[in-house]
């Protein structure tokens, strides 16, 4: 039977360095509602992709422990993880194949009913229709290459067919070209509704569409508030 997270996730005094000689996390609390879409900023080095590596389980803490629904994330399944906690990272990576296979790694057994809804729900169909093969467009052949706006987009369909109960994204630096700030907006919205999300954000407007937001220095949050408090 497959176990369904409610997306509830928790920082229970974390302290993690990647060597031990240096801390980057030193005694870490967090306590994330499921559900709640956090906007996480803060300077370089402040420890915001290591918090991601964390919830992700790409490391586990020195001490104390990282859950979900209060289940320490060394006790889950691996395969139920994977299903529950789903990251987008910043080069919104394709592999070779369809574009429709590049979407459907977020469910191998999706239909293409299931996959096309995806892209549409993302905003991601107009373009993808658009190419020579359409969904059947190899994204490494002459004509498939689609811009890093666009891979955005896909790796945004991913996730929305995977459905995780928890998504993380670590948003990209680089200013996109096709998709417009409106139309990633948009699309994050939609990818957020109904879920738990934490998102190193770049963006003015991602961090506006946040119900709350973290400033990090130096591993520790030196505020947390609303957008609009901030
Ligand atoms: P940025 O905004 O630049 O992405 P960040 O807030 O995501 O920064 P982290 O990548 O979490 O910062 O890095 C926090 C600290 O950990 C930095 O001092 C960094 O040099 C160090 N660090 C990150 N990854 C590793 C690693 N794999 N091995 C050793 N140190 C690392
Ligand atoms: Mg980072």
């Amino acid at each position: 039977d497959l176990w369904t997270a409610r997306g509830h996730v928790s920082f229970d005094d974390v302290t993690f360095g990647y060597s031990e000689d240096r801390v980057i996390l030193p005694h870490f609390s967090l306590d994330i509602p499921a559900g709640q879409t956090i906007a996480l900023v803060g300077t370089t080095g402040a420890g915001k992709s290591t918090l991601a590596k964390l919830v992700s389980r790409f490391y586990d803490p020195t001490k104390g422990a990282v859950t979900l629904d209060d289940v320490d994330l060394r006790r889950l399944h691996p395969k139920d993880l994977r299903r529950a906690i789903v990251m987008v990272t910043q080069e919104a990576y394709l592999f070779s194949g369809t574009v429709a296979d590049n979407i459907a790694l977020g469910k191998p057994d999706a239909t293409m009913d299931e996959i096309r809804a995806a892209a549409r729900a993302v905003g991601a169909d107009a373009f993808i229709s658009k190419l020579p093969d359409g969904y059947d467009t190899d994204v490494n052949k002459r004509g498939g290459r689609v811009s890093a706006g666009q891979r955005q987009l896909i790796s945004f369909a991913r996730a929305f067919l995977a459905d995780p109960a928890v998504l993380i994204l670590d948003e990209a630096t680089a200013s996109l070209d096709i998709p417009s700030e409106r139309q990633i907006q948009d699309a994050l919205q939609t990818l957020l509704a109904d879920r738990t999300a934490i998102i190193i954000a770049h963006r003015l407007s991602t961090v506006a569409i946040a119900d709350r937001v973290l400033v990090m220095e130096h591993g520790r949050i030196i505020e947390d508030d609303t957008p609009a408090a901030l």
